[in-house]
């Protein structure tokens, strides 16, 4: 706390004492690239369920203003990447990048990035782009959350076989995966996730169809990926089709293939950037990436690019609710 508290102070009298724009046109900032990373926008309430996840959109909002009261260089994340190896990033550079694809960027995104004129990424996983219908591992915890229930269960015909506690984060995972490991034993699909889920709110006592229908926790569908694909400056490229990264080579390949596939389907280009789901990643997957014809990826790690950084390691800034105008700053200025 006292760190925390400390560090901030300290970046405080360095933005008083103008340190921040001196470091911002300094060489060492102008030959890296900061990488932004967001996922969801809120639709409701899903910023207080899980801030590291969604934002409100006046957050992002007051992000883009950001970025521009700073004249940071937002640049299309093909071009960026081009620019960092050769040498020739403008100052403060930054790239926009999306993971996911929910339908909330296609409402609360895409409006914002237009008014700005800036290019964006967005990674896109397609499994769920054929169904109207939440992602279930979030669903589940959605509804937990939204409960207010102490605990829940046993519910044995969700595969919940105890009483859990579900006040915690922690405790909302016990019954999710008890509940994921139920329906891949019983061969369950995802429609048939989601009628457990529907279950799972009744016993709980929360309306399950008012959270469908209001679109959050989904995918866009299609058309609004095509529509989105249609945006001047935002691209659409890979996050696996199931938004997983299996360990085997061929399973793995799927994953990519079955993803390129379904993205070209519907945006009618061929995507050759990659993020890695959960940013999970391990060696063995570098050489996967490159047989796939990947050209780049990120993960969640921590830091601004930098010209030796691998182009498979791209790290980023997780920009979220846990995160304040002046860590922003401080990355976009290349304090930290
Ligand atoms: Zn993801």
């Amino acid at each position: 706390m006292w760190k925390k508290a400390a560090k901030t102070v300290g970046l405080s009298a360095l933005r008083g004492a103008g340190l921040f724009q001196m470091a911002g046109r300094s060489d060492r900032r102008r030959n890296r690239l900061l990488i932004l990373c967001y996922h969801g926008l809120s639709l409701r309430d899903e910023h207080e369920w899980l801030g590291g996840l969604f934002i409100p959109p006046a957050l992002f909002r007051e992000r883009m203003a950001l970025l521009r009261r700073a004249s940071a260089n937002v640049l299309p994340l093909g071009e960026a990447l081009q620019r960092l190896r050769d040498g020739s990033l403008p100052e403060r550079s930054v790239a926009i990048t999306f993971d996911d694809g929910f339908y909330d960027f296609h409402v609360h995104a895409v409006p914002v990035l237009r008014e700005f004129g800036f290019p964006a990424t967005l990674y896109l996983t397609t499994h769920y782009c054929q169904y109207r219908l939440p992602i279930v591992n979030l669903a589940i915890e959605y509804v937990l959350w939204k409960s207010g229930r102490e605990t829940v269960g046993p519910l044995p015909e969700l595969g919940i076989e105890s009483e859990v506690a579900v006040t915690t984060y922690d405790g909302r995972q016990v019954v999710k995966q008890a509940m994921l490991r139920f329906s891949e034993q019983h061969g369950i699909d995802t429609v048939g996730r989601n009628d457990l889920v529907a279950k799972l709110a009744e016993a709980v006592g929360v309306e399950y169809q008012p959270i469908v229908d209001s679109r959050i926790l989904q995918i866009m569908n299609p058309e609004e990926v095509a529509a989105t694909a249609a945006t001047a400056g935002i691209d659409i490229e890979l996050h696996t089709h199931r938004h997983r990264t299996p360990r085997n080579h061929e399973l793995f390949l799927r994953e990519i293939r079955d993803n390129a596939a379904a993205i070209t389907e519907m945006t009618g280009r061929k995507p050759t950037h990659f993020c890695y789901p959960s940013g999970d990643y391990a060696a063995e997957f570098l050489p996967w990436l490159r047989e796939c014809g990947v050209e780049s990826a990120t993960t969640c790690e921590l830091a601004l690019a930098r010209p030796g950084s691998d182009p498979l390691l791209l790290p980023r800034l997780l920009d979220d609710c846990n995160v304040t105008g002046l860590d922003f700053e401080s990355y976009l200025y290349g304090v930290r």
